[in-house]
């Protein structure tokens, strides 16, 4: 039931669209995001191994090595040497989110996504106001310090107090130190974007979404605000974006002959804007197609793309 005075962006799309169809990138992202983890736990629990390793450096169905491109790249300055497969494993991963978005990786893989979007929607929920004032680049400067570290240090000191680290390694080792650890980091970083900032981590400090991001910069899939003509400025979009800029310039930018895809690499193309907007203002898409029209293009229909189908 709603409260009165307490924003529920969505409602309008659950009315217009129904409940799976006003959820349905979220329910995706939450499959993924769980099977992501099931896949590394199958092999301890049954036998059956889909995935050795953790989510820094691991071996799918035997052949295919999937590792991190910024532990390797923390590896490299802390003058450790990689072997070829963690060489490979790390251009593969590249290569996928270059086509997909880097922040793809935060939206449909990442653990603690679940966690900042939980603590956001009580936020909304409980109407608690924004808090503390953080400057998005903060991340940059993190992850720069986290380069310099390693180059300092000769290790790979970061991934020791990783959230997204410290939470996989617990959830699929299982064991008492590593499910306490993942414990007190997810307690965190929740209390963290509840209680301190609003999207505090995850938009304003985490150095593994700001690597990502600056991976993704020509990322082909974006969203795209096709039908913008639409917008009855109902703000639920705005709501629900953890990147709440990257939306103005696509939605708002015809006066200015801007076009309606969403560029800027900071989009983790979630797939929540699309959800939440009663009036299918977004659709998957790719960048090319970003002529500043207002029209409603139904050719779009063709350019509309599936999730990520496999993420690393
Ligand atoms: S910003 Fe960091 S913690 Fe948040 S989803 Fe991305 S990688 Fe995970
Ligand atoms: S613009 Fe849409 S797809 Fe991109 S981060 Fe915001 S809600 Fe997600």
């Amino acid at each position: 039931m709603s409260r009165p005075g307490i924003h529920h962006p969505g409602a309008s799309a659950v009315a217009a669209k129904g409940w799976v169809q006003a959820n349905k990138w979220l329910l995706a992202r939450r499959l993924s995001q769980a099977l992501v983890v099931a896949v590394f736990l199958t092999g301890p629990l049954w036998g059956v191994w889909i995935a050795k390793g953790t989510l820094a450096s691991s071996l799918t169905l035997g052949i295919l090595p999937l590792t991190d491109p910024l532990m390797v790249l923390q590896g490299l300055l802390a003058g450790h040497l990689m072997t070829a497969t963690a060489l490979l494993g790390a251009a593969i991963v590249l290569g996928f989110y270059v086509l997909v978005g880097g922040r793809v990786y935060c939206s449909w893989v990442c653990p603690v996504n679940a966690v900042t979007d939980l603590a956001h929607w009580l936020r909304l929920r409980l109407g608690i106001e924004k808090g503390l004032n953080l400057n998005r680049d903060t991340r940059f400067w993190l992850l720069g310090g986290v380069l310099v570290a390693a180059a300092a240090t000769g290790t790979i000191a970061w991934e020791a107090i990783n959230p997204v680290t410290v939470l996989h390694r617990g959830l699929v080792t299982g064991s008492i130190l590593g499910l306490g650890s993942a414990a007190l980091v997810t307690a965190a970083v929740f209390l963290f974007d509840l209680g301190v900032a609003a999207r505090g981590w995850c938009t304003h400090l985490c150095p593994v979404g700001a690597f990502y991001g600056l991976i993704g910069r020509a990322a082909v899939l974006r969203v795209t605000a096709v039908d913008r003509a639409a917008c009855d400025d109902c703000m639920d979009c705005f709501s629900v974006c953890p990147e709440r800029h990257v939306i103005a310039p696509a939605l708002r930018g015809a006066a200015k002959g801007v076009g309606p895809v969403i560029l800027s690499a900071d989009c983790t193309n979630c797939g929540r804007c699309i959800d939440v907007c009663s009036k299918t203002v977004f659709r998957f898409g790719t960048r090319f197609r970003n002529a500043p029209t207002d029209a409603p293009t139904g050719s779009a229909e063709a350019d509309a793309a599936a999730p990520p189908a496999k993420v690393a």
